[in-house]
C-alpha cells in the first residue's frame, strides 16, 4: 500500500503477535468520530477479538455519545466512555487521527505505552505514533485496517466486513469521491462477498433521519449565501448551523454531518464551507472543495487539518468572520 513501509508493517504485526492472553489493549479514534474512525477501529477491534485479545477496549474523546446511524455497528460492545479506557495498556491503536490534537485528553496515554500503532490516511499525520501506518493515497482508515487484518492472518467476516463497509462508504461518499480506486471496489466486493447487505447498510447510514432533521436541513440550507468573487472567482457557498436551531428541532449535531453535502453541489462555488456551533462561540467547520483549491491548506493554517477536497478547523467568532477568515487564505493560497 503506498505510503506504508515495509519495516512499519513488520513492525505492527510483530507488536500485535507479541501480545500475552493478559495484555490489555486499548483503541482509540478521533473526537465527534464518524463511519471511518468507527467503522475501522470495531472492525479491527473484532479482528483483534478473532486472534483471541480479550482485555480490550475502544473509545474516542469527548462525550460518550456515538451518532445514531453508527449505534448498531458490529463491535460496539468494546466501546468505553473516555474516562473507563485502561490507563495501562500494552498496546494503544489509533484510528483515522491525524495529530495529537483530535486525542483530547487520551493523548496523556501515550507517553507511558510500551507500543502505539496508528492507522490513518491523512497527508497531514503528523507522524505522532511509534508504529505508523499511514497510507495518504487510501480512501479510508478502514483500507489500511483490512490490509493489517490481512497481514494478520485474520479473514474477513460479516462482521468485522459491516464495519468496514460503513468505514468505506462513508469515506469515500459512497464511492464517489477522488481515490476511489480500482483496489477501493476490489475492497468493497471481498467485504460484499462475507454476506453483508448494501442497501440494508445504506439505507441505515446515509437515508434515514428524524424528521425534525428535515425540517432543520430546510432551515439551514434556506440560509446559504453564494459569493461568486470569492477564491479568486472560483466561487464559495456557505452556511451555519446555531445550538439553537438543534434546540428548535430537537435534534442532535451529528444530523448537521451531511449537511455539507447539497452544500457544496452548488454549480456556481468550488468552495463549500459549513459552520457548525458546538458550544458558544466555538464552531466545527467543514470546508469541501470540487478540485480547484487545496482546503486542508486553510484548515491547517487554521489550526485544523484533512485532505485537499476535504478538510476542517474549530472557528471562534460569528459564522460571517469565520467565513471570512477562510475567503482571506483561500485569497492568500490562491495567488502565492
Ligand atoms: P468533516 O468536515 O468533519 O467531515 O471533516 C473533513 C476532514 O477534515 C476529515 O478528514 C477530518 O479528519 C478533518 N477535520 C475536520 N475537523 C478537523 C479539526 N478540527 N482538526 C483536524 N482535522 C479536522
Ligand atoms: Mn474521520
Ligand atoms: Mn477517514
Amino acid at each position: 500500500m503506498g505510503g506504508v513501509a515495509d519495516l512499519e508493517w513488520v513492525a505492527a504485526v510483530d507488536a500485535i503477535r507479541a501480545l500475552g492472553p493478559d495484555d490489555e489493549v486499548q483503541l482509540i479514534c478521533h473526537v465527534n468520530p464518524d463511519g471511518d474512525a468507527l467503522g475501522s477501529m470495531l472492525g479491527f477491534g473484532l479482528g483483534l477479538r478473532r486472534l483471541g485479545v480479550t482485555r480490550l477496549r475502544a473509545t474516542f474523546p469527548g462525550r460518550f455519545e456515538v451518532p445514531v446511524p453508527y449505534r448498531e455497528l458490529p463491535g460496539s460492545e468494546l466501546l468505553v466512555a473516555d474516562e473507563d479506557a485502561y490507563r495501562n495498556p500494552a498496546l494503544i491503536m489509533i484510528f483515522d487521527v491525524a495529530a495529537e490534537s483530535r486525542l483530547g485528553d487520551l493523548v496523556s496515554l501515550l507517553p507511558s505505552a510500551p507500543a502505539v500503532i496508528v492507522l490513518d490516511h491523512h497527508a497531514s499525520n503528523t507522524g505522532f505514533g511509534g508504529i505508523n501506518l499511514v497510507a495518504p493515497r487510501a480512501a479510508a482508515t478502514s483500507v489500511v485496517a483490512e490490509a493489517l487484518l490481512s497481514r494478520l492472518g485474520v479473514p474477513l467476516d460479516a462482521e468485522i466486513a459491516e464495519c468496514l463497509y460503513v468505514a468505506l462508504s462513508t469515506d469515500t461518499g459512497s464511492f464517489k469521491f477522488d481515490l476511489t480506486t480500482p483496489e477501493v471496489h476490489q475492497l468493497a466486493a471481498r467485504l460484499i462477498a462475507t454476506g453483508i447487505s448494501p442497501a440494508e447498510i445504506s439505507r441505515r447510514i446515509f437515508d434515514t433521519r428524524p424528521f425534525g432533521a428535515m425540517k432543520l436541513s430546510g432551515e439551514v440550507l434556506g440560509r446559504a449565501r453564494l459569493d461568486v468573487t470569492a477564491a479568486g472567482g472560483r466561487g464559495v457557498v456557505w452556511t451555519y448551523a446555531t445550538t439553537a436551531d438543534l434546540e428548535k428541532y430537537d435534534q442532535k449535531p451529528y444530523v448537521l454531518e451531511s449537511l455539507i453535502d447539497p452544500v457544496r453541489s452548488v454549480a456556481e462555488a468550488d468552495v463549500a464551507v459549513l459552520v457548525k456551533e458546538m458550544t458558544a462561540g466555538e464552531w466545527a467547520v467543514s470546508l469541501r472543495s470540487k478540485g480547484a483549491v487545496d482546503v486542508s491548506a486553510v484548515a491547517v493554517a487554521l489550526g485544523g487539518g484533512g485532505h485537499r477536497l476535504a478538510a476542517g478547523f474549530t472557528g471562534r467568532g460569528t459564522p460571517e468572520e469565520i467565513v471570512q477568515q477562510v475567503k482571506d487564505l483561500l485569497d492568500v493560497n490562491l495567488t502565492k
